[in-house]
């Protein structure tokens, strides 16, 4: 018990990347104490912790690519780098107090429900209590590297974007980047000026929306936002809500995702090489997988130090890389720029829920969750970030920000002794998931063409709403949609109690 009461909860969170810290913020903000933030790297930011390749910036403009209750007036570019974000995430974590909370080096091994609660089991062998779970674990965390045949033999050096070693250097170097998603073509643009040759291997190329990523917020705009954070933070919200107009191209046919793909197709006009620009041409309409954005690749592509190899990788020899047409790619470095297991969320992590289900067979269809927020059979257990996150369409730091508090009116309801034990029930992530289904439908991402975003079945583990739809459905805990188990009784599925 709590000074006020209030029953306390204890609170175990799974990673201390974007969504765990504002989990974390959450909790501090409503007085909740009994919580840790478990951590298996070594410092907070998780992706942005673990991407540090040469040339990382977000393509989202940093204004809006923050935490709505902490506008950071002082963003040296309006596309801010890799470390600038780490560091604000930083100073997120210790102006809330937060890093006391947080266990580094610790890696979830497994977590299963033992009535009444958690047993939450580290790497080390550590085995942990809580009655509740939080699974802040993100998407883009497990780096995919192809089975290319000799992979291993390659004398050089070769890494994955996402774990790169920032001993490399490519200075003068003959370097090879497989993949042109966003990363591939950061990496490209990156290496070009100091690199002796860059291979780009695409596969399938990519649509390139130019932005100016390059260009640096002036001074006088921080200064000016830190003397007045009553308008930042009217700047941020107006900011927030304009950029629905994301949710609207990619969610709605219409005029404006025409006007947005027409972009993408005039830019790739300033590839002036017919024989580049063909190779450069998507067979797909752009917006359709995660969109690239990018002031600088174009112009880096064109330089006569790249090539781009449009042939399929055959090989790797310890020399380089032999595509199918018989070529040897003589290298020095190869960068896998080849994404992530985009859908195992928490796994794999042994997780197990009610009655020894675990996380594999009840997702043995793929990952599906009750509104991107709660598993059926998960008791007590929350995901930040789950299954159907808008990854392509509404800000990610609002969503985990509202989740947070949604999370936080449920541990409010067992502080009050209203419930032992939540889950939702079958029928409402049924219903939920019926409602994606449909919504998917007109969405650009259903268009033809492979992305990340499709599931193994193909189907697409997005967010097909609006932001006033996720505001809605993640506003207050809605006990309807929940199993609810109480020391007084237990109900049914379909007798869960209503208020
Ligand atoms: P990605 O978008 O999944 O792209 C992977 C690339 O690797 C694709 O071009 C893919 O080709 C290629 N590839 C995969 N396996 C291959 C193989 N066996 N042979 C040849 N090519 C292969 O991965 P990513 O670029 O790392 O980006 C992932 C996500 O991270 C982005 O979509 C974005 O959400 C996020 N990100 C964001 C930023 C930012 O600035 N905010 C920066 C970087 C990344 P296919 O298309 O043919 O499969």
């Amino acid at each position: 018990m709590s000074k006020n009461g209030r029953r306390e909860p204890r609170i175990l969170i799974v990673g201390a990347g974007m969504s765990g810290i504002a989990m974390g913020v959450a909790l501090r903000e409503a007085g909740y104490e009994n919580f840790e933030i478990l951590e298996k790297g070594d410092d907070v930011g998780g992706v942005w912790h673990w991407n540090h390749y040469p040339g990382l910036s977000c393509d989202v403009p940093s204004q809006i690519y923050q935490y709505g209750f902490r506008p950071n007036p002082n963003w040296k570019h309006v596309f801010a780098s890799g470390d600038e974000i780490q560091q604000y995430h930083a100073e997120v974590v210790d102006h809330y107090g937060l890093r006391e909370k947080i266990r580094f080096g610790t890696e979830v091994a497994a977590a299963r429900w033992d009535e009444p609660g958690w047993t939450v089991e580290t790497a080390s062998g550590d085995e942990l209590s809580a009655d509740f779970v939080v699974m802040a674990t993100g998407l883009l965390h497990h780096p995919k590297i192809p089975e290319i045949p000799g992979r291993e033999t390659f004398a050089g050096r070769s890494v994955h974007s996402a774990r790169w070693d920032d001993e490399i250097d490519v200075t003068g170097k003959r370097v090879a980047v497989i993949g042109m998603g966003s990363t591939g073509v950061q990496l490209v643009s990156a290496f070009q000026p100091i690199a002796s040759t860059v291979r780009l291997f695409s596969r399938s190329p990519q649509w390139v929306v130019w932005a100016p990523t390059g260009i640096r917020q002036p001074s006088a705009v921080a200064k000016w936002l830190r003397r007045n954070p009553e308008t930042h933070d009217r700047i941020y919200r107006r900011l927030l809500k304009s950029s629905g107009i994301l949710a609207e191209i990619t969610t709605k046919p219409g005029w404006k995702r025409k006007l947005v793909q027409n972009m993408a197709r005039a830019h790739l006009l300033t590839i002036r090489d017919r024989e580049l620009r063909r190779k450069l041409t998507p067979d797909y309409q752009p917006l359709c997988k995660r969109q690239v954005v990018s002031g600088t690749f174009y112009r880096a592509v064109q330089k006569p130090n790249v090539d781009v190899v449009t042939d399929q990788i055959r090989e790797i020899r310890p020399e380089g890389i032999v595509t199918a047409d018989g070529t040897t790619h003589e290298l020095d470095v190869i960068v896998y720029a080849t994404g992530f297991e985009a859908h195992n969320y928490m796994r794999p992590m042994n997780l197990t829920g009610r009655d020894g289900a675990t996380i594999d067979q009840v997702w043995s269809g793929g990952p599906r969750a009750y509104r991107m927020s709660a598993i059926p059979g998960f008791p007590n257990l929350f995901t930040m970030l789950g299954p159907n996150s808008p990854t392509g369409s509404i800000s990610l730091q609002y969503s985990a920000e509202l989740t947070s508090k949604w999370i936080v009116q449920w541990l409010d309801a067992f502080g009050r002794g209203e419930f032992e034990s939540i889950e939702p029930t079958e029928q409402a992530t049924a219903q939920f998931n019926e409602a994606v289904k449909v919504a998917l439908g007109p969405t650009v991402w259903n268009t033809g063409c492979n992305s990340w975003y499709l599931k193994d079945d193909g189907t697409v583990d997005l967010w097909p709403f609006d932001r006033a739809t996720m505001r809605r459905m993640l506003s207050r805990p809605d006990f309807a949609h929940f199993k609810v188990e109480s020391n007084q009784q237990t109900l049914p599925e379909d007798k869960a109690v209503t208020r």
